[in-house]
């Protein structure tokens, strides 16, 4: 009798143990202006866990939770939410899974460069999506890296996928990472959407783009000047690391700017206007820019108050943007010159210099 009470024992906590080595597990439906997503998680504290949706620091989409629709927990659980916080705290008795279901959908109320770049785009041949504004992801969790997730289509979209956080998956297998690696990517895909491998110094690269007037002399620039100034940035920095780096270009949908960029952990999102010039120019110096944030992470970008620490990451980072485009021989020394006598120029005559 007692040993089969332990045996019984035993098998409890294997059952367990499995259960809790990926605790969150997001099951994905397209559906035409929205994706239906199911939640199973295996608590991660004890009574209550909380969740957050969207991200304030991307954009500043205050009404970002507009997006979250008919959000349910199965019983005998219990939910409450606080919209100002955009979190949903989800109480339990017991161990057992826990399942959530929720609709994300497709708010953008205005064709701007901030609704392109941090809203859900869930149409009928393009997507995209970030990471925390689909997946409700938990708070206070102390190692957000250890916490693992499966990610599977129940019904995929009718065009290829691409996962920043794992650009071999096409969408078509379950994607298993953790927490951290959802967070701050993206999930995009469309119809026309090509997806071209090539290798450099640090290893695989992905060009991601949508093919509809992008030629492929335009994707050759793109490449070549990856290449070079890849070759730059990695002297400069000492840099010997191996890395998957995805360069993801897509156009706006009728918004009149000639580039903007954001860029994650292992790669950058560019959406343009034009599909011409992408290497040139002005655009090429904000392509450039996103790879040095690579490099600087989010060095003191969380200092001070109200993000006065962006001010030195991201003028930090346009000094050493210009500094190692000249380097690589793709700014001339007049450019560089005239580029930074403007910067200084704007700088002396701004209005909020007495802050400074
Ligand atoms: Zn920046």
């Amino acid at each position: 009798m007692k040993a089969i009470y332990l045996l019984l024992l035993f098998l409890g906590s294997q059952a367990l143990s499995q259960s809790n080595s990926t605790p969150l597990r997001y099951q994905l439906e397209w559906q035409d202006n929205k994706i239906r997503v199911q939640l199973i998680f295996f608590p991660l504290n004890a009574d209550s866990t909380r969740f957050t949706y969207g991200n304030l620091d991307y954009g500043g989409q205050k009404d970002i939770l507009k997006g979250v629709q008919q959000m349910k927990v199965e019983a005998p659980a219990r939910m409450t939410m606080d919209t100002a916080n955009r979190t949903f705290t989800f109480y339990y008795v017991s161990i057992s899974p826990i399942k959530i279901s929720y609709d994300v959908v497709d708010t953008r109320s205005e064709t701007t460069t901030r609704s392109q770049l941090f809203r859900p785009l869930i149409m009928s041949d393009y997507f995209f999506v970030h990471g925390f504004n689909l997946f409700l992801l938990p708070s206070g969790i102390t190692d957000s890296s250890k916490v693992r997730v499966s990610i599977e289509w129940n019904k995929l979209p009718p065009f290829p996928l691409f996962y920043t956080f794992e650009p071999d998956n096409d969408g078509s297998r379950p994607s298993i990472t953790t927490v951290d690696s959802i967070k701050f990517r993206f999930l995009t895909g469309a119809t026309d959407l090509k997806v071209k491998k090539f290798i450099s110094e640090s290893g695989k690269n992905y060009l991601v783009i949508r093919k509809g007037g992008l030629d492929e002399k335009i994707e050759k620039d793109i490449e070549r000047y990856y290449l070079s100034y890849n070759k730059v940035m990695r002297q400069f920095w000492k840099d010997s690391r191996k890395i998957n780096y995805s360069l993801v270009l897509q156009p706006y949908l009728g918004v009149n700017h000639d580039i903007s960029g954001v860029s994650f952990g292992n790669g950058f999102i560019g959406k343009y206007n034009r599909p011409d010039s992408l290497v040139k120019g002005g655009r090429l110096f904000v392509l450039s820019h996103e790879i040095g944030h690579y490099y600087l992470g989010d060095v003191a970008a969380f200092e001070g108050e109200e993000n006065v620490g962006q001010w030195f990451n991201e003028g930090f980072n346009d000094y050493l943007t210009y500094y190692t485009l000249l380097d690589a021989g793709l700014m001339k020394p007049e450019e560089f010159e005239s580029e930074f006598n403007k910067l200084f120029q704007s700088l002396y005559t701004s209005k909020i210099k007495k802050y400074t």
